[in-house]
């Protein structure tokens, strides 16, 4: 048990902050670029079971196939599948990427969503938020890494990493992580905190079911719920902190340029 639900408490933008500041000192400053938004929905569908690099040879087989999104529209799904097979799923995906840009078709009468770049971060979640598929993470990976507007997208790392910090109840969601995040994150700490978090839950907080958290080589430690559960205050102060460096990543799924 991590902390009790009737015990926890929203992180203070203090901790943040702090957290934030020891992440970048350790993995670095990130930086977005703007590029399509309909490329960054197309792209976190595609990445649903599967690994970065399978992920952007699907996306970009997908493109050599379909240099224009409305060449998708009335292409069989077999032919979409086809395309896009390197990343597996792919019968699934394809169905999803027709439906969904039909159904953008639909609602605007045109595939193009330049317009999003000048618009406000609530109307471009609020126009995604339509269509159905389109959930939570995949609306601020777009929104942080194709628009570069504020937003927290909360991964399967974020989601682990955060829980152990106690910045999220033990029984949150999901979709309460990207809630609670989403709002007591500062929109200037967003995109690095949750690159760096990513890194960080690759290379140190990990997984119970691959290899667990390093919690004594952690940066973190002394800011840490689980930390806390698990090891004396003594033992804590008397921490390297996180003196292991670890090597630079940008391996990241929204690679794809
Ligand atoms: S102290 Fe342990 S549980 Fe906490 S963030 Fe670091 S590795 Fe994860």
């Amino acid at each position: 048990m991590l902390i009790e639900t009737e015990l926890w408490k929203p992180p203070t933008t203090r901790a943040i902050r702090r957290a934030n500041e020891i992440l970048l000192a350790q993995y670095g400053e990130k930086i977005a670029r703007k590029r399509d938004p309909l490329d960054g929905i197309i792209v976190i569908m595609l990445s649903q079971a599967t690994n970065d690099l399978n992920c952007d040879r699907a996306f970009s087989s997908l493109k050599s196939a379909f240099p224009s999104w409305e060449g998708v529209l009335p292409a069989p799904v077999e032919t979409i599948a086809d395309a896009i097979r390197v990343g597996g799923l792919a019968n699934q995906k394809a169905s999803r990427i027709k439906k969904l840009l039909h159904e953008i078709y639909d609602e605007q009468g045109d595939l193009d969503l330049s317009w999003m770049h000048d618009a406000s971060a609530e109307r471009c979640r609020a126009f995604m938020e339509k269509f159905k598929g389109v959930g939570p993470k995949t609306i601020a990976c777009v929104l942080v890494f194709f628009l570069d507007k504020p937003a927290f997208p909360v991964d399967t790392h974020v989601f682990r990493v955060t829980k152990r910090l106690g910045w999220i109840r033990e029984k949150a969601g999901t979709n309460e992580a990207h809630k609670v995040l989403e709002a007591a994150i500062p929109d200037d700490c967003k995109l690095n905190l949750h690159c760096n978090i990513i890194q960080h839950g690759r290379a140190i907080c990990r997984a119970d079911g691959n290899g667990g958290p390093r919690c004594e080589e952690c940066v973190l430690i002394r800011h840490c719920a689980f930390a806390k559960t698990r090891f004396s205050t003594e033992v804590i102060r008397a921490s390297r902190g996180g003196s292991t460096p670890f090597p630079a990543n940008s391996d990241f799924f929204v690679t794809v340029e």
